[in-house]
């Protein structure tokens, strides 16, 4: 198949560079380049979250009738591809990509009109309520329990890794509605709001300093069964739908590719000794073509399955393969920048990621994130179901084995 652009996706990829150039402020640029994390700090990501619902591209995957612009699967790559390369901030997807998508598929009308239109512009702020101290891998265990009272349900549980539990203002979260026959039969798929009576979050801060998790406990929180999304005790098909958007679909390859330029500059930049800079050393010139070729491979891969993705369709199993090379090599990037900085990657500034600083940083520029950003992404063989978890999904359900 032909894996070139043809000349309605270049004048668009131009569109989204003329947008890009006129939108992405100085101030959302720097916010974003001074992400240590995962994702990047509200305040950037909010200003740029609002850029794009204004000129209606934030869920750019949406379906038109749901408010999407109706682009082709080629065009949110291309357009994925140049928010990348244009550092923008990396948003909070829950919304969007996540819960948007699973309302739009198994909820009510009602629930349809209360979300979609905040999501969609940007107005919600979501979490992920699915793994427990005792469930994370084997999902299905999971014992947060909600029992029908009336027209509701009380939730008593809690709640494990639960990324911006502290900024949300919603959840999505599975409960066990019942314990009967095999676990995966008993759960359901709810939605409420952070701020109900009985709720309580306690941060949990990473190995790298940084507060994107909590732990959220549930006591006799009442949440009306129509909140439910879904059949009660059928929420587990629901949440498994929801996990192949969490996998990514086909987009990973973007922000790996700028994190590979980024490395090429810091390699540029390295000073060895005798004048010589790293790009120069023939062992570091290798591991970059080493790299450069897994992220190629990656970028084709995404590209060839993007090209027979037609619109609207789930991306399926497959987005397993996408979630288990994506992020291995992003972090192998990742790691091949830190070694670049050698001794500067070591100091820890976090004084030096709160955008407008003065703090003199002591690694280069380009550079000052590089050991929060290995040590968070740490994360990314992880979050989203693990690597290993995605190997038993790939040789079950993509190689049939
Ligand atoms: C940064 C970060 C953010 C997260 N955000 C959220 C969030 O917002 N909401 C949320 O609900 N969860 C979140 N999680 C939790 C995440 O989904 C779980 O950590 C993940 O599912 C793994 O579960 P666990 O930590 O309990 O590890 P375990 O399931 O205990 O796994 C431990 C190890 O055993 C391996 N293993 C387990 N089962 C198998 C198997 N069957 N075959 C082979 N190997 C296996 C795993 O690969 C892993 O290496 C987040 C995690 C991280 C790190």
């Amino acid at each position: 198949m032909d894996l070139n652009l043809n000349p309605n996706d270049l004048a668009f990829r131009d569109d989204v560079r003329a947008f890009l150039d006129e939108n992405l402020t100085d101030d959302i640029r720097e916010g974003a380049r001074l992400t240590p994390s995962v994702r990047s700090p509200l305040a950037p990501s909010r200003a740029w979250g609002k850029t794009l619902a204004k000129k209606g591209w934030l869920c750019h995957a949406w379906p038109q009738e749901y408010g999407g612009p109706g682009w082709s699967p080629v065009q949110r790559y291309i357009f994925e591809s140049e928010c990348a390369l244009a550092g923008t901030p990396v948003l909070n997807h829950m919304g969007r990509k996540m819960v948007g998508p699973v309302v739009m598929k198994y909820g009510s009308q009602a629930q349809k009109d209360e979300y979609l239109p905040g999501i969609l512009n940007d107005d919600l702020l979501w979490c992920q309520g699915y793994s427990e101290p005792g469930a994370g891998s084997d999902l299905a265990s999971l014992q947060t329990s909600a029992v029908s009272d009336g027209d509701d349900y009380i939730i008593n549980g809690s709640k494990i890794w639960t990324t911006g539990a502290h900024q949300a203002d919603h959840i999505f979260c599975l409960v066990r509605t019942s314990s009967d026959g095999k676990s995966q039969e008993g759960i359901s798929f709810v939605l409420f709001r952070m701020d109900t009576p009985g709720i309580t979050v306690k941060p949990i801060l990473t190995f790298a300093g940084d507060h994107d998790f909590n732990q959220v406990f549930f006591d006799d929180v009442r949440v009306p069964k129509a909140n439910r999304v879904g059949e009660e005790n059928k929420g587990w098909t629901v949440a498994k739908y929801l996990l192949e958007f969490e996998r990514g679909g086909v987009a990973y390859s973007p922000q790996v590719k700028a994190s590979a330029q980024k490395l090429a500059e810091i390699a540029r930049q390295a000073p060895v000794g005798g004048g010589a800079k790293l790009v120069d050393d023939p062992d570091f010139r290798r591991k970059m073509s080493s790299l450069e070729i897994q992220v190629t491979a990656l970028e084709m891969s995404e590209r060839r399955v993007m090209g027979a993705l037609s619109q609207g369709q789930n991306p399926g199993p497959a987005s397993s393969i996408f979630k288990l090379r994506g992020s291995e090599v992003y972090q192998a990037v990742l790691e091949a920048a830190v070694k670049a900085i050698a001794y500067y990657a070591n100091p820890y500034q976090p004084e030096a990621y709160v955008p407008g600083n003065n703090v003199e940083t002591i690694a280069p520029d380009e550079a000052v994130t590089a050991s929060s950003l290995y040590f968070n992404q740490r994360a990314a063989t992880i979050y989203a179901g693990s690597s290993e978890v995605q190997r038993t999904i790939i040789a079950k359900h993509v190689l049939g084995l």
